[in-house]
């Protein structure tokens, strides 16, 4: 049946196919973090998203590059540099490492570039200039560039692709300049923030005077230099699509760059939050979890990732630490499974008829199906329940148990969960070793109570302590 993906675009599902499909490259951007802070998990249901759409594309033969930037020059971030006393980039760089480990711990694969905004400027610069150049964009008088949308629509540009707009409603979005006056119109937007006393020396210089660009046309910039004017996918979540992607739209047409009858992006797509308790998981509610705040309770990247894609990428769901444990609890499940097939495989070879297998198929037509996580979940439970089902009546050979092993290992590199690691060499947090560390002390002191404490803190947490020859060792407990 091949890919199909829902496109924000068209509002439909289509059949994905590359602009360049004799070389199967794919071109795919996602808007990355804005480093003012630690990135919560909902951020990363993002993130992991683009990841698995990445790996998706690999796995079906494509070969993707993934572009994702990095936002280092914005309100927030100027106005913590501000208060801290900071520079930008010492200040960004800290929160910029964060993210990328976390996205490590995630099981991300990094991007293959991952351009930085405030690297950027000269790009930016000459696509304002060509906007301006083009008419389309306007300097006010304090030196600030705005984009106009009335000129855009006189141009015969449809200004409202992603989502149906009411202009009479619209109201300027949160990341422009709030010296509204200065515009034409409200509608229109910054793409040059002309320097104020607040930014301090967070300032470039520009054919308008010193400033620094808006957060819109940083996007088009990048993505253009590192994709070419025209590419295939464009990612972020489902909050971008207006103002942020719908203005990277209008730049990017508006500078004319693309060749005759293509257009900036082919296909978008958009994922839905994540919540908490039925609202959007964010910052300015705080009701958020960072990873290391998850980290800390005893939870590994794993389960995080695995939690992150339970849900269809276009649903939004609660997050709930239950809905943690219970991934640890599937996690296990998977795990022991799959190193019952390592063991039964032993040194057999694998047949090349992996592909035959129920997971590869089950898989395969669940995420060709706009990535249907459920169904492909399904398929690897289903797999799981059979496989166990054959090993315990000794009903799969060596050649088989291996074929089928080699099937997970392929799924695996879309689900990027590492899963089937002998528990041997299982990653244990530093919070768990801390911990079982501590009880063997109290054990050592005699201080029953407080070793029953943290057995049962232990056991919380989905560990229990095994006697092993090199002395106590924190084991998961797969059946919780
Ligand atoms: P930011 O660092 O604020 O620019 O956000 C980075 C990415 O996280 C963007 O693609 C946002 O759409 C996305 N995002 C923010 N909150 C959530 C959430 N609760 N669930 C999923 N994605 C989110
Ligand atoms: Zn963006």
């Amino acid at each position: 049946m091949g890919l199909h993906l829902f496109n924000t675009l068209t509002r439909r599902i289509e059949r994905f196919e590359p602009m360049a499909p004799e070389s199967r490259k794919v071109g795919m951007y996602c808007c990355g973090p804005t480093v003012h802070d630690y990135a919560h998990i909902g951020n990363f249901r993002t993130f992991v998203l683009s990841d698995v759409v990445r790996r998706y594309l690999s796995f079906r033969g494509y070969e993707p590059h993934h572009v994702m930037n990095i936002t280092d020059v914005e309100d927030k971030i100027i106005a913590r540099v501000g208060e801290t006393g900071s520079t930008l980039s010492a200040y960004t760089r800290q929160y910029e490492e964060a993210f990328l480990n976390d996205l490590k711990e995630l099981g991300c694969l990094m991007p293959h570039d991952m351009p930085r905004a405030t690297e950027h400027m000269e790009a930016i610069i000459a696509l304002i200039q060509q906007l301006v150049d083009r008419k389309l964009a306007y300097a006010a008088a304090d030196g600030s560039v705005y984009f106009s949308i009335a000129r855009y629509q006189e141009a015969g540009c449809c200004y409202g692709q992603l989502q149906k707009l009411d202009f009479d409603q619209m109201r300027p979005g949160q990341r422009v300049q709030s010296d509204e006056y200065a515009k034409d119109a409200i509608a229109d937007f910054a793409l040059w923030k002309a320097r104020t006393p607040a930014d301090g020396e967070v300032f470039w210089s520009s054919p308008w005077g010193e400033g620094r660009p808006g957060w819109h046309v940083e996007c088009s910039a990048m993505s253009m230099q590192y994709l070419g004017s025209s590419f295939d996918l464009h990612l972020g979540g489902e909050d971008l699509k207006f103002p942020h992607h719908e203005d990277e739209i209008a730049q990017s047409e508006g500078a004319g760059v693309q060749e005759p009858g293509k257009r900036f992006v082919r296909h978008w797509i958009h994922g839905a939050h994540l919540q908490v308790e039925g609202k959007k998981m964010s910052k300015s509610l705080g009701n958020y979890y960072t990873l290391r705040d998850l980290l800390d309770q005893g939870f590994d990247g794993r389960c995080v990732r695995f939690v992150l894609l339970s849900a269809h990428y276009r649903e939004s769901f609660n997050f709930t630490i239950d809905g943690l444990k219970g991934a640890r609890t599937a996690l296990g499940r998977i795990d022991e499974c799959v190193s019952r097939l390592a063991k039964l495989a032993a040194n057999a070879e694998a047949s090349d008829l992996e592909n035959q297998s129920e997971l590869t198929k089950g898989f395969t037509s669940a995420m060709d199906d706009d990535l249907n996580v459920s169904a492909a979940w399904a398929a690897v439970f289903d797999w799981v329940r059979e496989t166990n089902r054959q090993i315990d009546q000794a009903s799969l050979t060596a050649q088989q148990a291996a074929t089928e092993h080699q099937a997970w290992l392929a799924v695996d590199q879309v689900l990027g969960l590492g899963a089937g690691k002998d528990s041997e060499e299982e990653d244990i947090p530093q919070a768990i070793q801390t911990m079982a560390q501590q009880r063997q002390e109290a054990r050592n002191n005699r201080d029953w109570a407080e070793a029953d404490r943290l057995r049962d803190a232990l056991k919380e947490q989905g560990w229990r302590i095994e006697d092993t020859p090199d002395g106590p060792r924190p084991r998961r407990i797969q059946d919780i």
